[in-house]
């Protein structure tokens, strides 16, 4: 496997590739990697050719009171993640490498999926989208990518991208993968690293919720209300449940169709259901895409 962190050796790197005749596969990632992300590699690897996989921590997609400085990195466990998974390359650029002007100069190109910006995540993090699709055109452009892999996990971010493509017109088709899970239903996230014991166990509100809903439409409900009222009594009884302290608090649930992340009053097959919570201090989502 081979690490860079040049645009100008990645893209090197890729058109060797495809003059080879194969074709080009890219992880977007923010590295601290776990089995979510080696699922994605393994996807990317299995559709043959060549799979790139970046690391990069995009100050841009961060609020002024975010997590950016003290997001996880584990730059040398992840390559050996990567490279135990079948990457191929591993693209790590410094913060000038893709902010060549710095990443908060006042002269700067950015790109704004407008109206799915502002939804789901978006509303709660102003900015967090614009610096998604910017950064992943940075990396969709620099490895001339045939397709990049996202997990099902950024249901909205998916949608932002995938409008992003197509508008832009980008060569590269965006690819899903499901939601990969702890054995007890928590979604794997790079931020469960910041969850107390306490907080862990609060946390699986957002699963327990997101499973209820899939029972519920699988035994015929088809009301918004209803399954985001069921929803929002899951995360009441744990908050009850945990009355001394209680920490989880729900930032949204929403039920949306995926492609326009408009609100929908009934499901539909490929419907979104899709929740956001806070855990104390840290901010987690999961979703389901109903069948
Ligand atoms: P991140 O490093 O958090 O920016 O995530 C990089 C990619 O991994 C994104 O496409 C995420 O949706 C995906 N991802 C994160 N967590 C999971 C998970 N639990 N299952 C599947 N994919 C995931």
């Amino acid at each position: 496997m081979e690490i860079f962190s040049t645009v100008a050796d990645i893209r090197e790197w890729a058109r060797q590739g495809r003059g080879a005749g194969h074709a080009i596969s890219l992880v977007p990632t923010m590295g601290a990697l776990h089995a979510g992300h080696a699922s994605l590699i393994r996807a990317a690897r299995d559709s043959r050719g060549l799979a790139a996989v970046s690391i990069f921590v995009n100050p841009t997609q961060f609020g002024p009171h975010e997590d950016y400085a003290r997001y996880p990195r584990s730059f040398d466990a992840d390559c050996a993640l990567a490279e135990a998974e079948g990457a191929d390359a591993v693209f790590a650029p410094p913060v000038e490498e893709l902010y060549p002007g710095g990443a908060t100069s006042p002269i700067a190109t950015f790109v704004d999926v407008e109206g799915l910006s502002n939804r789901l995540d978006g509303a709660s993090r102003p900015g967090h989208f614009r610096g998604v699709a910017t950064v992943v055109a940075k990396l969709l452009i620099a490895t001339e990518a045939d397709r990049a892999f996202f997990g099902q996990k950024d249901a909205a971010q998916v949608a932002v991208l995938r409008r992003m493509v197509t508008d832009l017109r980008l060569p590269a088709e965006i690819l899903v993968c499901p939601i990969v899970r702890e054995p007890d239903g928590l979604a794997l996230s790079s931020r469960n690293l910041y969850l107390s014991p306490a907080e862990r166990s609060q946390a699986l509100a957002l699963s327990r919720a997101v499973r209820q809903t899939e029972t519920l439409v699988s035994s015929g409900e088809r009301h918004a209300v209803v399954l985001i009222e069921a929803a929002q009594k899951i995360f009441a009884a744990e908050r009850s449940s945990f009355a001394a302290e209680p920490q989880v608090r729900i930032d949204y649930i929403e039920l949306v169709n995926w492609a326009t992340l408009e609100p929908v009053e009934t499901a539909a097959p490929g419907s979104l259901f899709a929740v956001a919570a806070w855990v104390g201090a840290t901010r987690l989502i999961d979703n389901t895409i109903l069948g």
